[in-house]
């Protein structure tokens, strides 16, 4: 068997100013790391042996059918704009349609320099390529929508970073598309108003077939990405640089760089190195996604004959968006505590307990998913403080049924700590993959109880703890 990727192209046929074709560059030595076989399956990926997989996915030899470019876009970074962005390290490959008849693009991450490089070498080091695999795919089994991981391969060459000469890795990238906000806003800044019309009709034609127009695509984004955050915080998750050209049109989670999970709950917690403002804290997702999507908004504006009469529409859009995310919110926290129609009074009754959490120091994860067993109390530095608040959630979770079957879908047992990433990362820098694939595995059943893994639940030692987390370029 040769490994065979079904190309069907749709990106590579729009207008030459929304890419540059180029070839990833090839590696010295590449080895295999992981393939996601089933993933693979999904995608109408006929895998072939080792060897061909590595060449391909290093990016040393173009499989038959690819047509590979680096994708212009700006974007916010940081709530300053930059009108270039682009592809700097990426190269997509194409897209195949899987088996269930969705689009898919296939992107290379840290295949080489590209026009949009700027002073980057295109390249990424091994350490982000494997915590980008492990969290998309815990991710993707958690039930966030996600870009997925479909290889990871080491390149054998050595990248120079802050800490010295580092191992070289690319990583093969799966996502509905790889279109952004900052797509958008690339053609806005250039005043490009046909290019920006053929991308809203790819867009439309690609991801949301049922949506009419700019006004309709504006409104399913906001949707999917006020969801999306609700999701995240459902699981405690900070995304860490929410920049406009790492938020989505599809709605997946896209760019593992400086993300982590919460250990010990608190809501204003950052762990990006180059966050110094807090923007991307915990909670202050959802204000920065409604952000997001007024760039967005204004970028949509040249299409629209009547501007007055687009702003108020566009205006009231966004301003859903916190709403959105507030509801969606109440229906996962509310799941979390074991109720299926949570209503406003609740809200205090989960409030209150994520108050009484940050004030404990209690563990996001550990706190949820224990609950209802005598465990939840030693998560809180003061046990006595919670014991009130149980009384009341008793009385309330008692008129629910199945609210036990409930939480445990809600509440997963296992999160991609980020003390166990950075001792995934440090035994692969030294040959060892045990753990990483150990994690990959214990992950893709987060919501199972699996004994022989628990420590894999625990909180980091003091000693362990991360305290910052770094973009990874
Ligand atoms: P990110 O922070 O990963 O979303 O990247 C922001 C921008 O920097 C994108 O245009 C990337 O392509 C570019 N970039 C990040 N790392 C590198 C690198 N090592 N070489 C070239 N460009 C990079
Ligand atoms: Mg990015």
């Amino acid at each position: 068997m040769t490994l065979h990727i079904p190309f069907d192209n749709s990106y590579a046929l729009l207008p030459p100013q929304f890419y540059t074709r180029i070839d990833p560059k090839p590696v010295r030595t590449p080895r295999l790391l992981r393939f996601n076989t089933a993933l693979a399956d999904e995608l109408g990926i006929t895998p072939g042996p080792e060897a061909e997989l590595t060449e391909v996915f290093s990016g040393n030899r173009i499989p038959d059918g690819a047509a590979p470019l680096a994708q212009a876009y700006a974007g916010h970074q940081f709530g300053g704009f930059n009108p270039g962005l682009g592809d700097g390290r990426a190269n997509l490959l194409g897209e195949v349609v899987d088996i269930n008849g969705h689009r898919c693009d296939i992107q290379l991450k840290g295949a080489g320099p590209t026009p949009y490089s700027r002073m980057g070498d295109g390249r990424a080091w091994m350490g982000p390529v494997l915590r980008e695999y492990v969290v998309s795919e815990a991710m993707h089994a958690l039930g966030v929508p996600t870009t997925r991981a479909l290889a990871a391969v080491a390149t054998g060459e050595p990248i120079y970073r802050e800490q010295g000469a580092l191992p070289g890795a690319v990583l093969t990238r799966v996502a509905a598309s790889h279109i952004r906000v900052g797509t958008f806003q690339y053609f806005a800044a250039r005043r490009d108003t046909d290019a920006l019309r053929a991308l809203c009709d790819h867009v439309l034609q690609r991801h949301y077939p049922q949506a009419d127009g700019p006004d309709g695509l504006l409104r399913e984004v906001a949707q999917r990405q006020a969801e999306l955050v609700a999701r995240w915080l459902s699981v405690g998750f900070i995304h860490g640089v929410m920049n406009t050209d790492n938020t989505t049109i599809s709605g997946e989670t896209i760019d593992y760089g400086p993300c982590a999970f919460l250990d010990a709950y608190h809501p204003q917690t950052v762990f990006s190195s180059i966050d110094s403002q807090g923007r991307y804290a915990y909670d202050n997702q959802i204000n920065v996604i409604t952000w997001n999507l007024a760039q967005f908004a204004t970028s949509l504006l040249p299409l629209m004959p009547d501007q007055e009469a687009a702003v108020a529409s566009f205006t009231e859009t966004v301003h859903a968006v916190p709403g959105i995310a507030e509801a969606e919110w109440l229906r996962l926290f509310g799941a979390k505590i074991g109720l299926a129609d949570p209503s406003e009074p609740d809200r205090i009754l989960i409030n209150d307990l994520l108050a009484l959490m940050a004030e404990g120091r209690a563990d996001f994860t550990n706190t949820f998913r224990n609950l209802a067993r005598p465990e939840a109390r030693d998560q809180f530095l003061d046990p006595a403080r919670f014991d009130p608040w149980q009384i009341r959630w008793q009385a309330r979770v008692a008129q629910e049924a199945d609210w036990q079957a409930r939480m445990d879908a809600a509440n997963p047992a296992f999160i991609p700590r980020n003390h166990r990433i950075e001792q995934m990362i440090t035994a692969a820098v030294a040959d060892d993959l045990a753990p990483f694939h150990r994690l990959l595995d214990v992950l893709s059943r987060p919501y199972q109880d699996q004994p022989e893994a628990c420590d894999l639940m625990r909180p980091p030692a003091p000693s362990e703890a991360v305290q910052q987390t770094y973009c990874g370029t």
